[in-house]
């Protein structure tokens, strides 16, 4: 549980403690192959015979979220979803590809990733504009959605 070794310290110097919740949650995202929803969050924990309230999950995402430990993506009309941020760590900018048919949440690939945040980079400099970590949503359809509605479904 590396991550969770990461986000102790940096918690604790920020004045909040890791509690069992806390890193159960990030032990959920961790181990997550997909982006995850509160209620999928929710329903892992109630898995494990966690007794906890959505509002609860809701409220530690948010402070993760703040603490940039986990990053939020908002879709349209749909529930968000959380990932890891792997602070210090990962790209200056995630890049995420929402379908808007679907709702299916894709990382854009590590090589366009790296082009990507060269751009950023180069950006930066060029602008003298010192650029955040964030991440940046692309709406559109995906592969299986385009070829349906192609279809006319
Ligand atoms: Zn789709």
């Amino acid at each position: 549980m590396e991550y969770i070794i990461n986000i102790r310290p940096a918690l604790y110097n920020k004045g909040y403690r890791i509690t069992g919740q806390r890193q159960q949650i990030i032990r959920i995202l961790d181990k997550a192959t997909d982006h995850q929803s509160a209620y999928k969050i929710y329903e892992e924990l109630r898995k494990m015979n966690h007794r906890v309230s959505i509002a609860t999950i809701y409220r530690t995402l948010d402070l993760l979220v703040e603490l940039n430990f986990v990053r939020r993506i908002d879709r349209h009309k749909q529930p968000s979803v959380y990932e890891l941020a792997d602070p210090g760590k990962g790209p200056t900018v995630k890049v995420h590809l929402i379908c808007r048919k679907c709702n299916q949440v894709q990382d854009i690939s590590s090589s366009l990733s790296v082009m990507f945040n060269d751009l950023v980079g180069k950006a930066q400099l060029y602008h003298e504009f010192s650029i955040e970590p964030q991440a940046i949503s692309l709406r559109g359809l995906c592969a299986k959605c385009r070829v349906e509605s192609a279809r006319g479904n």
